[in-house]
């Protein structure tokens, strides 16, 4: 019980409360660079018999949602479009 460790999550919250300007502006999300959360994972979507699955994040300032549009999703899907969806082999 000494220390208390907030994240950066927590951190930024707490920022925005205090009444300091964090822009939800997509643009300064990349220029600056917020950081991006791992909120879960969903379908990635490459086709109709897939169940790839892709790494979803959440930009802990702004709120947004890649919704799987990321390197790691597009490596995913990219992966699997050479693959055949075969029920069994497909992982
Ligand atoms: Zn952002
Ligand atoms: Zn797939």
């Amino acid at each position: 019980m000494s220390t208390v460790t907030i994240s950066e999550d927590e951190f930024l919250r707490l920022k925005e409360k205090a009444g300091e300007v964090i822009k939800r502006d997509p643009t300064q999300c990349l220029a600056i660079g917020h950081t991006w959360k791992f909120i879960g994972g969903a379908n990635a979507g490459c086709g109709e018999t897939c169940s790839c699955s892709v790494p979803v994040h959440e930009c802990i300032v702004c709120g947004d949602c890649d919704y799987g549009d990321n390197d790691e999703g597009n490596d995913t899907r990219q992966e699997c479009a050479l693959l055949d969806h075969n029920d069994e082999a497909h992982p």
